[in-house]
């Protein structure tokens, strides 16, 4: 057989314009798997409607565009695809899935309580419980409540699922100790992203995911829905350590990052490739610069590390 190209990919949630962490996300995915010949997707995770605004998606794109980071193939919005991911959960993650009306006060309520009570084995589940965890008690379980009237939770597994990172070394984590019986679909009909994420990478092909540490606690839980889904396993995940001000806070929209400004494109990778501790590369044109980055980019010098910033350097 042929043996297909390396593909990975860009996917951001346009809540907000982009910011020195995720250019610096979209920049070493680019670099990394261009340098293994393969293509670079670009995503744009808005099933969030209420968070998410087209005018932030088009500045992603023109910024992208302005700092020669050119995606292959079409732009994929989630937002398009909501019907595909209905299609999976009244199918193939159907058995996995329940209706469930428990108003978050409610959960609020019993995880209060539980709060109080040393861990036990549930006897209705036979699930360990934690205190302080707020995982979903999965009382829904069985009611077979109307799919479509309520917001569907999925059941994820209460086992270690290990995968290796290439950057941050073997990772081991528990789904349902992690996420518990998480919400997939709200009942207004919003899709959870780590569910829509999921059904993509599989979808789309995607062999190697390159993305912030932040989303690391929910790697198990990918990995499990992509397996449920029957959808090829991802090959080689890298999980980059979080930029940080030089205060050691992480950039991030809630702490108003200040988006990038892409009047000096140049500076910008040269900044972006200084964090990421790769070897220096001339100022020149942006295409030029990310050309160089692509034949020196290298994992090694990120390999441990949880936060980068631009101090001591
Ligand atoms: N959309 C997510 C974000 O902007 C990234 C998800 C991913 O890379 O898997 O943080």
């Amino acid at each position: 057989s042929i043996p297909t190209p390396p593909i990975g990919r860009f996917a951001p949630s346009p809540t907000g314009e982009l910011h020195l962490g995720s250019l610096t996300t979209a920049l070493a995915s680019y670099c990394h798997i261009k340098s293994l010949g393969g293509k670079w997707l670009l995503r744009i995770e808005d099933t969030d409607t209420e968070r998410c605004d087209r005018q932030f998606t088009e500045q992603i794109l023109i910024d992208l565009e302005v700092l020669g980071l050119h995606w292959d193939g079409d732009v994929v919005y989630q937002s398009e695809r909501i019907d595909i991911y209905n299609e999976y959960l009244a199918s193939t993650l159907r058995p996995l899935t329940y209706g469930c009306q428990c108003s978050r006060k409610d959960l609020e309520q019993y995880w209060a309580q539980q709060a109080q009570i040393p861990a036990h084995t549930d006897t209705a589940t036979q699930l360990t419980v934690l205190p302080n965890r707020k995982r979903y008690p999965r009382r829904c379980v069985t009611k077979a409540l109307h799919r479509l009237q309520h917001k569907l939770r999925i059941q994820l597994p209460d086992y270690l699922i290990g995968f290796h990172d290439g950057i941050q070394g073997q990772q081991w984590g528990n789904p349902q100790q992690t996420l518990g019986d998480m919400v997939v679909r709200r009942q207004d009909g919003m899709i959870n992203y780590i569910l829509a994420a999921s059904l993509d990478d599989g979808l789309q092909g995607v062999t190697h995911i390159m993305r912030g540490l932040d989303i690391l606690p929910m790697t198990t839980a990918q990995i499990s829905i992509m397996q449920a889904a029957r959808l090829p396993a991802i090959d080689r995940w890298y999980h980059l350590p979080l930029i940080c001000s030089p205060n050691g806070q992480k950039l991030s929209k809630q702490n108003l990052a200040q988006p990038i400004d892409t009047r000096d494109p140049s500076q910008l990778i040269a900044t972006a490739l200084q964090l990421l501790q790769q070897p220096s590369v001339e100022i020149d044109t942006p295409a030029r610069m990310l050309k160089q980055a692509t034949a020196q980019w290298d994992n090694a010098p990120l390999h441990g590390q949880q936060q980068l910033s631009l101090i001591n350097k």
